[in-house]
């Protein structure tokens, strides 16, 4: 059993206070959408008003998250209390992934940072950045049982999609005993879990199985570096009636061939510049993300880049130097 972060200074900070501001990091996946439900939950169970956001012009639980019980708490970035005395980060492996929230949380009495991502730049006033965890879920289950505060079928149902999401259902290698025990404590609760996990893997428009075949057939294999990448623009989303959230399980399509250890997916945004999802089956591919500013764990990270070609031709350079160095690299 990996032992319980000490939860003492969070529990301190957070008795007796009325108002709770709670964020998780911009375009948030089932973990940062799930932990930041799950904990707003649990903190009105523990007697506060709480307010939960993310960093964007319209804050909304969109597909595939839209059913989440709790949803209803969320607030606009406008309407996020200025003077809350707590703030809580959540899922946010630095300050700036809060992104337009950054300023009112680093402005907040006590920040509370509570996260998994290795190499986090502890921004809290309290820190409980715990890399060992599967998810953030997880350690807002382990907040919930020093709070006092039991778990209800609401609550364990949006912890159950952080769990699931981020462990790419229970079979990547964050995926442990703990994470298991967990997932079955939250059965016991009520959680449907395979309703679930149709809403979230099965409820896809069917233009999904267009884009999905854009996406294979541009896939693009370099035998040497034992790398393989996709993109995906803007107007593929337009054509096919996609949207941005339903593309997040996507990167899943293209690490499936035994061809590649990494797998790299680019996806259009707005501005014109490609978020990149970097996953491997070896090579730590968090160094590379960090080299371009961006973050994540060592076998599943992300970052932006201006355009696809020239990050392609660098993430060929660096993994040819880490196959050239050998183990532990490779
Ligand atoms: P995804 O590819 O699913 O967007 O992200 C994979 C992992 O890397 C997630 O844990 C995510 O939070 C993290 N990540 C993605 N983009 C960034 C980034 O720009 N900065 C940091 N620090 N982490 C990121
Ligand atoms: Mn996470």
């Amino acid at each position: 059993m990996t032992p319980a972060p000490d939860w003492g200074p969070v529990v301190s900070a957070l008795s007796g206070v009325q108002r709770v501001a709670l964020a998780c990091h911009e375009k948030p996946d089932g973990d940062a959408v799930g932990s930041l439900v799950a904990c707003s939950l649990v903190l009105r169970r523990f007697g506060a008003e709480t307010y939960p956001s993310w960093s964007a012009v319209s804050v909304e639980a969109a597909a595939p998250y839209s059913w989440l019980p709790g949803k209803d708490h969320l607030v606009q970035v406008a309407d996020m209390p200025a003077d809350a005395p707590v703030f809580v980060a959540l899922d946010c492996g630095a300050g700036k992934r809060l992104g337009e929230l950054e300023d009112v949380a680093r402005a907040a009495p006590c920040l509370i940072n509570i996260d998994h991502h290795p190499g986090n730049d502890n921004f809290g006033d309290i820190n409980i950045v715990c890399p060992t965890a599967s998810s953030t879920a997880e350690l807002v289950a382990s907040l919930a049982a020093a709070l006092g505060v039991e778990l209800d079928r609401d609550i364990a149902t949006c912890l159950y999609v952080g769990l699931v999401t981020d462990t790419g259902r229970f079979q990547y290698t964050n995926s442990s005993a703990d994470t298991l025990r967990l997932a079955a404590s939250l059965l016991e609760k009520g959680v449907a879990a395979p309703a679930i996990a149709q809403e979230l893997f099965e409820s896809a428009p069917f233009g999904f199985l267009k884009l999905v075949g854009r996406l294979l057939e541009r896939a693009t294999l370099f035998e040497e570096e034992r790398f393989v990448y996709s993109y995906l623009l803007r107007s593929d989303l337009e054509q096919t009636g996609v949207t941005p959230q339903e593309t997040d399980g996507l990167i899943d399509s293209i690490r499936a061939t035994r061809a590649a250890d990494v797998a790299a997916l680019f996806k259009e945004q707005v501005d014109g510049s490609f978020r990149v999802s970097l996953r491997s089956k070896g090579p730590s591919v968090g160094a590379i993300a960090r080299s371009y500013g961006g973050g994540g764990h060592e076998l599943a990270a992300g970052f932006t880049v201006p355009e696809v070609e020239a990050a392609v031709e660098e993430i060929r350079a660096l993994l040819r130097r880490a196959i050239a160095q050998g183990p532990p690299g490779l």
